[in-house]
């Protein structure tokens, strides 16, 4: 299976300063055909950054997206719109999202449903907290995230990302092991809802992911990608993660 390796940039990064980590990003990775290489910078910066990856083996994510495709949301922008600005992906569902912003369940399934039916491929985030770890609620609400966040949905274009919100910026990686288990349990709940077409979904690990521990979480059978925050910001580190294959 194709790897996929995935720039989370938040909110960070200007259209200037997009611009010059494409400079210096797309050189390094300009060989690699065996992973597919996702960025998301910030709204601000997606039509730039698609004017700079055009003619690359480089693609483009938002980090968020709204269900409605026009009208009277103040602030929220809209599937068709995402793809006006040469997205092919987009991030939906992100810890910080559902914490800070409030995004259940029901409104990360509206938000996959608007996505796909626009065509655009889905970066489907879960993850437990430290304290559902610590109390043994890990398989419980992932189990949940899963079921609810990918109800009436078809695995076209979907990608999940297993993202622990502990291990998220905190320089705490889920050991291999750890990944591979919750990992594994998504394929298990994958397989029942797509009979059959479970094993061509890649999941990605997230949670202080570096070019020091890609390999050894990329080791793992059911650890098919990345989703990179804070070593994606910088060109020479991200372009690392993305040739972990060479680096070993
Ligand atoms: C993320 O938030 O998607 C993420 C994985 O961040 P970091 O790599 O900084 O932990």
């Amino acid at each position: 299976m194709k790897s996929f390796i995935a720039a989370n940039w938040k909110m960070n990064k200007t259209i200037s300063e997009t611009g010059e980590f494409l400079r210096d990003f797309i050189p390094l990775v300009k060989d690699v055909t065996d992973v597919d290489i996702v960025v998301a910078p910030p709204f601000t910066a997606l039509s730039a950054a698609a004017g700079a990856i055009q003619g690359t083996n480089v693609r483009l994510a938002a980090q968020d997206i709204f269900w409605e495709e026009k009208g009277a949301y103040t602030g929220e922008v809209a599937p068709g719109m995402l793809l006006d600005a040469g997205c092919t992906h987009v991030i939906i569902g992100h810890s910080e999202r559902r914490q800070y912003f409030h995004e259940d369940d029901a409104v990360v399934n509206r938000k996959v449903r608007a996505a796909k039916k626009a065509g655009l491929g889905v970066i489907f985030c879960v993850g437990e907290s430290l304290g559902e770890r610590e109390s043994n609620r890990t398989f419980e609400v992932i189990r949940r995230e899963v079921e609810k966040g990918l109800e009436g949905i078809d695995a076209d274009g979907l990608v999940v990302a297993y993202e622990p919100i502990w291990a998220i910026g905190t320089g705490k990686t889920a050991s291999p092991d750890q990944a591979q288990e919750v990992h594994a349990f998504i394929r298990d709940i994958l397989g029942k809802l797509y009979a059959g077409t479970a094993e061509g979904i890649r999941i990605l690990y997230g949670g202080s992911v570096t070019p020091d521990n890609v390999s050894s979480l990329m080791a793992c059978k059911d650890v098919n990608g990345g989703l990179v925050g804070g070593a994606s910001l910088k060109a020479d580190s991200f372009a690392k993660l993305v040739c972990y294959k060479k680096e070993k």
